[in-house]
């Protein structure tokens, strides 16, 4: 399992407040390399589907309306360790218990719309990029550096 592979989404209220540039700002700055990156529009079914760890929770059915109301950004990352790294850069899941200058606690507007999501297991972290991307739509630095090696070559 990669080791340096992180999902994550900037959810629909971040977007529509405009901060989606400041967000990728401060996940380059930190380090990660946007590997993949689309906006897109998830259906309530869609969002019932990704979030259905937490089918039973009270708020699934709040939450799932509210990442399926407007568009989101979704991201692929690589960086050494990258899901821990990526969760502490983007901090707790209430803004209110995240560390100051974190995505979260700089733009989340509540417990629910916290800005952010961010993979919580290497596992995840493939599961999640797999949901919303195909194999030939990432294209890891490796591959990047491999390809230029071959055009500088030729
Ligand atoms: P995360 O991994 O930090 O995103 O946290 P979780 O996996 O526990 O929760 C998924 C998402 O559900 C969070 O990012 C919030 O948007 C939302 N959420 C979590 N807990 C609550 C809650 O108690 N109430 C509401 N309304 N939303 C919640």
């Amino acid at each position: 399992m990669a080791h340096d592979i992180t999902f994550s989404m900037i959810k629909p209220g971040a977007v529509k407040a405009g901060h989606t540039g400041a967000i990728l700002k401060m996940i380059e700055d930190a380090g990660f390399s946007i590997v993949a990156m689309k906006k897109t529009w998830l259906s309530k079914e869609q969002a019932k589907q990704f979030y259905a760890v937490h089918k039973e929770r009270p708020f699934y059915d709040h939450l799932t309306s509210f990442m399926s109301e407007s568009p989101i950004i979704a991201l692929v990352l690589q960086k050494d360790n990258a899901v821990q790294d990526y969760r502490k850069l983007i901090g707790a899941t209430n803004p209110e218990n995240a560390e100051p200058g974190t995505i979260r606690k700089l733009f989340a507007q509540s417990l629910e719309q916290n800005a952010v999501h961010g993979a919580d297991s290497d596992e995840n972290a493939q599961i999640e990029a797999s949901f919303f991307f195909s194999k030939t739509e990432i294209y890891t630095n490796e591959q990047v550096q491999a390809s230029s090696e071959v055009k500088m070559a030729s």
